[in-house]
């Protein structure tokens, strides 16, 4: 039985207009009041971690009280800004945001290092009447908002110091199904962060998409390292609010410094439950290489029915060596499951079947550029991996478009990804244009044969992603941002298969830490004229694009000569790719802007390169892996 009672006859998403997801929670609080609710791990005080648990009924209390604590200070609408440390006290506090009928805005801890200019932006747009945080963080709270005159600041609020009879005084919200319960800000890969309107309605209908999408049962749990501020991590702990067994949490240190950890909560515990958990590409990667058990224990993965490979491209590598790891332990060939999802469309869109292992398709290179998937044998010169992301989620439809014409493009043509159904955000926060831009738009013309729009009403509103994908042998394939497309001499280039060409060709780079953009020949700084192999000479008029490939050193090659490992990356470049890299930069590690949820920004990486700041050596605080 999947979880909770979100479905009709068909399989579609069919809510109960008179319930919130207030309702769905209080009913928790009283019909599995002594069952876990929530699970947290602190390995911040002893190796072996310290549990915290909380059963429905406490955190029920807990919700209720720091909401009426809301309640007194705030009306119903205000945001309410969640900046807590990973923990208990971060879920709670969402929820209670929530059940205060303010909307809430998950955020991170100030104390967290490196993102200090995201937060500021993302405060300064969401204007938040208080802040929820753990007395251990109050400090850097009250810091970020010391600039402003008194009367502006926002009520800073320490949940763990709120008494549990506070609760009596809570009183239910007003809230309506299509009210806002939270804004998800977007991670900021190509611009300021957006705040996405998320209603009730959308919310829960993305749950029961991803819960039909997985296939949870009322049995499932699941375990989660992922921030809590990010989609992935924040949807994972509201599923257990509407259905099925208890979350267990970790910290995105916990799990870079030790993957092994992850992974041993993801093992068969005594109850035997059907487990699932979420995660980017290069965690797979790093649990594979790091997360191994030592010789001798025992660990039976039988139990796993579904990793979400996403939030970022999914490579053949890390699937490959995550599997190989593990297989010993039990662990299915069908688990993981590449995923596509984005914060416009509340979390989740696509996955693979529950029964299938993940599809591979070898493509032609050039074919790809030119917007066609024409497939070949994986060792044909030119091959290169695409790899599928499944199924669109029940109740939500993908159609490929051509963005300047808006018709709807065949299937194994490349367009741009158009999203309708009840998941999808109200709009972004304060950003009327961009709001109308993204979440407005109308399909011109489906196909005759096949329209992937089919049973989305004719007037429906589509959400433009900004990523280019396409549709092959029934399976959706992303293939990469329209903003990070690498366009030289007419031709397209995939940011993502440049820089794999680059790490694979050098051991000196980092692997997952290099980005390839273009730049304006006469915005190429004068170092890129002095050497030969940039074959360019300086001119001011001409702006044509060139391409540039950024990568940091790997650990142990600090001072490896930059000279013979770019010309290596060149040469690979050029014969696998058909361009020539104007220039090929090795920084330290930490130089290329990253993403509080730690991914590749190309876009600040390309100003960064032209205003000279990544060649002085400049370290960005790096996400997730700084810490090691
Ligand atoms: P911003 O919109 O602020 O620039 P962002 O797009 O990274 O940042 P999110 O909403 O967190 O913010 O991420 C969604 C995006 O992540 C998608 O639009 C897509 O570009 C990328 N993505 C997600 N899943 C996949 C996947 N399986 N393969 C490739 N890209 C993916
Ligand atoms: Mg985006």
């Amino acid at each position: 039985e999947l979880i909770g009672d979100f479905y009709d006859d068909n399989g579609q998403v069919s809510l109960d207009p008179g319930r919130t997801l207030v309702d769905y929670v209080e009913e928790n609080t009283v019909t599995s009041a002594g069952t876990l609710a929530y699970r947290y791990i602190d390995y911040s005080t002893s190796r072996d971690g310290e549990v915290h648990e909380l059963t429905w009924e406490q955190f029920g209390v807990r919700s209720r009280a720091i909401a009426a604590r809301l309640q007194q200070v705030t009306q119903p609408g205000d945001r309410v800004a969640i900046l807590a440390p990973q923990g208990l006290d971060y879920v709670i506090s969402f929820f209670a945001a929530i059940y205060a009928g303010t909307i809430a805005v998950p955020l991170f801890d100030p104390d967290e290092p490196g993102h200090g200019d995201r937060l500021e932006a993302v405060l300064g747009d969401c204007t938040p009447a208080a802040i929820l945080t753990a007395t251990g963080s109050a400090a850097g709270v009250r810091k970020l908002f010391r600039h402003l005159p008194a009367k502006e600041r926002p009520r800073i609020i320490a949940v763990d110091a709120i008494p549990d009879d506070v609760a009596d005084s809570w009183t239910s919200p007003e809230a309506a199904l299509d009210s806002i319960a939270y804004l998800q800000y977007t991670s900021g890969s190509t611009r300021t962060p957006a705040g996405v309107e998320i209603t009730h309605r959308g919310v829960l209908t993305n749950a029961a998409q991803m819960a039909d999408g997985i296939g949870l049962t009322l049995e499932s749990r699941g375990v989660t390292w992922l921030p809590l501020f990010h989609d992935m991590g924040l949807l994972t702990v509201i599923l257990p609010a509407v259905g099925g067994r208890y979350v267990t949490i970790m910290s995105p240190r916990a799990f870079v410094q030790r993957p092994g950890r992850w992974i041993r909560e993801l093992a068969a515990s005594g109850d035997g439950a059907p487990t699932f958990a979420a995660a980017p590409n290069f965690a797979f990667e790093h649990a594979a290489v790091r997360g191994v058990p030592k010789d001798g224990e025992v660990l039976d993965l039988s139990n796993v029915i579904g990793l979400i490979n996403g939030s970022e491209p999914v490579t053949t590598t890390s699937m490959r060596k995550f599997n190989e790891a593990f297989e010993p332990y039990g662990l299915s060939p069908t688990a993981i499951k590449p995923s596509y999802g984005m914060a416009e469309a509340t979390l989740f869109v696509s996955t693979t079947a529950a029964a299938t292992p993940a599809r591979v398709v070898y493509v032609d290179r050039t074919e790809l550029g030119r917007g066609r998937m024409m497939p070949v044998a994986q060792d044909a010169p030119g091959a290169v991996p695409q790899v599928a992301c499944g199924h669109v989620a029940v109740s939500q439809w993908a159609a490929i478009v051509d963005p300047d014409t808006g018709v709807e493009q065949a299937d194994g043509h490349v367009g741009e990804i158009w999203l309708h159904g009840d998941n999808i955000g109200l709009g972004y926060w304060a950003r009327p244009d961009e709001t109308e831009q993204t979440f407005r738009n109308r399909l011109v013309k489906r196909i005759e044969d096949g329209t992937h729009a089919q049973g989305a009403p004719d007037e429906a509103q589509w959400m433009r992603t900004g990523d280019y994908g396409v549709y092959f042998d029934g399976q959706l394939f992303i293939t990469g941002r329209v903003k990070d497309l690498v366009i030289v001499d007419g031709r397209n280039h995939y940011p993502q298969d440049l820089e794999i060409t680059a790490q694979e060709e050098s051991a000196a780079i980092r692997p997952g830490f290099a980005a390839a953009f273009s730049v304006p020949l006469n915005q190429l700084p004068p170092e890129v004229f002095g050497h030969a192999g940039s074959g360019l000479a300086p001119d001011r008029d001409d702006a044509s694009e060139q391409l540039v490939v950024v990568a940091e050193r790997a650990p142990g090659k600090g001072k490896a000569d930059p000279v013979p490992i770019a010309d290596a990356v060149r040469g690979a470049i050029s014969t696998r790719h058909g361009v020539t890299a104007r220039d090929v930069l090795l920084v330290p590690a930490g130089s290329i802007p990253r993403t509080s949820s730690g991914k590749i920004a190309r876009r600040a990486c390309k100003a960064a390169y032209i205003e000279g700041t990544l060649r002085g050596g400049y370290t960005q605080q790096a996400f997730p892996d700084s810490h090691e």
